[in-house]
C-alpha cells in the first residue's frame, strides 16, 4: 500500500491510492471506529523544510486498536545474537512513547501496538524479493512465509476475516533497509480467505551489516502507517502542489519538479502518502528521528532510533498547524529544524518512476537533507496563558557534536546523533517572559548558542525579540526580563 525508499532501500514507490481502491472493491471492510478523547500531546517538532503536506480526510478513520505485532525473522539462525537484537530492539520501539503520537488519529497511548511473539525461519526470501517493494510476487512471498509462521504458531492465525481483526505480521529478513507495508491474504483453516496486515522491514546497510538505526527507524515508521492506515478508510497524506516542494526529480530539466505531468519524472518527496513519508524520509538520505528509550521482555532498558510521523495538528516552531513529530513523553515542546542543502546531489538510480523502474545513473544537483538540525527551546510553555510572565523558565544546555541534552524546567530531552546523522548546529533559548534563568554548560567548537535576553517585546512568537550569541565557550548567561528594557 505504500511504499517508500529507507537510507539504502531499493527505490519502489507504490501507486497507493489506486491500490487502496482497488482493495476496497475486493472487500468491503467493516468500520471500527472509536471516538477517543482529541489530546495533542506536545513533543519532539520537526519543522516542514517545504511545502506542508496534508491530510485530506478529517476522518473518523478506520484504524488499528492495540493490534498485536508478530515478529517473524526471515531467513536467520533460530537463537541468533541477531535475532536475539533485533527482537529487543523491537520490543523496545513498541513499548516507548512513540504511539502517543498516533493520538490525533484516534489512537492513542492506550492503543498502542502489543508485542505479541517472535518466529524465525531459517530460510530466507525467494531470490529477487524486494523487502521495500509492492509487487505481486513481493507479496505473495510474504503471504506465503505468514503462512507458514501461522502453522508453527496456530495462535497466531487471524480472529477473523477482516483486516481489523488480523495482527500485523513483520516480516524481518537480512536484507538492506527498506520497508513497505500492505494487505495480505490468509487461507483460513476453515476454508475463508482472511485480510491480514503485513509490514515488510529491512535490516542492514548496503554491505549487508546490521544497523540497530536502519531497522527502529523502518518498523517504527512501517508499523505507525499500518496502525493508521489498514485499508480503506485510513489515514493518507497528500502532497503540496507548490512548485517548490521537489516531488520529483528528472534527467532532463527542469531536473527538480512538481510536476506530475512531466515525462521521465521520479519519486523524489512526492513518496509513498502515509504519515511516515515525505520530506522526513527522502530516498538514500538521513530521515528525520529521535532517541527514545523502551524496554525489551528482560526488562532491559534500550535507546532506540524512531522515525517521526506527519502530524496534522501540531504546531511547527511558527505556530502553523502541521509538522512532523515525534512523542517523546514530555509535557513540553522543543523544536528542529532540519537543515538541507539546497544544492546537494543525488543519483537518479536511487528513484522510480510510477512502474517501478528505477532512472538512469546520473547525478544531478537537488535539495538533500544533512542530517543536522538547529534547535529552538522555547519557555513559558507551563504558562497560565492570560499571564505569560507569571512562569520564570529554568534552562540547561549541553551541547556537543554528539550529543545535546536540554533541560526546560525539568523536563530532558537527548539529542543524540544516529547512523545516518542527528547533529545539531545552532541552538537558540527563547525564554519568554518572566524572570528566567540559562544556563550552557558546554558546547562544541562549532556551535552557536543563542540566547533571547531581556528586551523581549511582546508576547508571541513573532514579536521582536533580541538575541546575544554566546559561541565557542562554556558560559552562562542569565537574562532577565526588564520591561520595555533596550
Ligand atoms: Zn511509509
Amino acid at each position: 500500500m505504500l511504499s517508500f525508499r529507507e537510507f539504502f532501500g531499493k527505490a519502489l514507490r507504490g501507486k497507493r491510492a489506486r491500490a487502496s481502491s482497488q482493495r476496497s472493491a475486493r472487500r468491503r471492510l467493516p468500520l471500527a471506529v472509536r471516538q477517543f478523547e482529541q489530546r495533542i500531546v506536545p513533543t519532539v517538532i520537526f519543522d516542514p523544510q517545504f511545502p506542508k503536506e496534508s491530510v485530506p480526510s478529517a476522518g473518523p478513520y478506520t484504524v488499528l486498536n492495540n493490534p498485536t505485532v508478530d515478529l517473524i525473522f526471515w531467513g536467520m539462525t533460530p537463537g541468533s545474537s541477531t535475532v536475539t537484537s533485533l527482537r529487543k530492539e523491537a520490543q523496545a520501539v513498541l513499548s516507548s512513547s512513540y504511539w502517543a503520537g498516533l493520538n490525533e488519529y484516534n489512537n492513542g497511548n492506550a492503543e498502542a501496538p502489543v508485542y505479541g511473539g517472535a518466529w524465525t525461519d531459517p530460510n530466507g526470501p525467494p531470490a529477487g524479493y524486494n523487502v521495500g517493494g509492492g509487487s505481486t510476487t513481493d507479496i505473495q512471498a510474504r503471504d506465503a512465509e505468514v503462512a507458514k509462521a501461522i502453522q508453527a504458531n496456530p495462535s497466531w492465525a487471524p480472529s477473523g476475516t477482516a483486516v481489523t481483526q488480523s495482527p500485523i505480521y513483520v516480516l524481518i529478513p537480512l536484507l538492506p533497509s527498506a520497508g513497505y507495508n500492505n494487505l495480505g491474504t490468509y487461507q483460513a483453516s476453515n476454508n475463508t480467505t482472511d485480510t491480514i496486515n503485513e509490514c515488510s522491514v529491512g535490516t542492514t546497510d548496503s554491505s549487508g551489516n546490521l544497523v540497530a538505526d536502519f531497522f527502529t527507524q523502518t518498523f517504527s515508521h512501517e508499523l505507525a502507517e499500518c496502525i493508521t492506515d489498514p485499508g480503506a478508510g485510513g489515514v493518507t497524506v497528500n502532497y503540496s502542489t507548490a512548485t517548490s516542494f521537489p516531488g520529483y526529480v528528472n534527467a532532463t530539466a527542469p531536473n527538480v519538479n512538481n510536476n506530475p505531468n512531466q515525462a521521465g519524472n521520479l519519486f523524489y518527496l512526492n513518496s509513498g502518502g502515509q504519515i511516515g513519508d515525505g520530506e522526513q524520509e527522502p530516498g538514500f538520505e538521513a530521515h528525520y528521528g529521535y532517541r527514545l528509550t523502551g524496554t525489551d521482555s528482560e526488562g532491559d532498558t534500550l535507546s532506540v532510533k524512531v522515525q517521526s510521523l506527519w502530524s496534522n495538528r501540531r504546531l511547527d516552531d511558527k505556530g502553523s498547524a502541521g509538522a512532523f513529530l515525534v512523542t517523546d513523553g514530555n509535557l513540553q515542546n522543543i523544536y528542529l529544524a532540519p537543515i538541507w542543502n539546497q544544492s546537494g546531489t543525488i543519483n537518479l538510480q536511487n528513484y522510480t518512476d510510477a512502474n517501478g523502474n528505477p532512472g538512469p545513473n546520473q547525478t544531478i544537483t537537488a535539495p538533500t537533507f544533512t542530517g543536522t538540525y538547529d534547535l529552538v527551546i522555547r519557555g513559558d510553555q507551563f504558562s497560565d496563558p492570560n499571564n505569560l510572565a507569571s512562569y520564570n523558565d529554568t534552562i540547561t544546555v549541553n551541547a556537543d557534536d554528539t550529543q545535546v541534552i536540554v533541560t526546560v524546567d525539568k523536563e530532558t530531552f537527548t539529542l543524540a546523533s544516529m547512523a545516518d546523522g542527528g547533529k545539531i548546529r545552532n541552538i537558540t533559548v527563547e525564554p519568554g517572559l518572566g524572570t528566567n534563568t540559562a544556563t550552557i554548560q558546554k558546547l562544541a567548537a562549532d556551535q552557536e548558542v543563542w540566547v533571547e535576553d531581556g528586551s523581549y517585546l511582546g508576547t508571541g512568537p513573532a514579536a521582536t525579540k533580541v538575541l546575544h550569541r554566546l559561541g565557542f565557550a562554556a558560559g552562562s548567561f542569565r537574562p532577565s526580563r526588564r520591561p520595555g528594557g533596550a
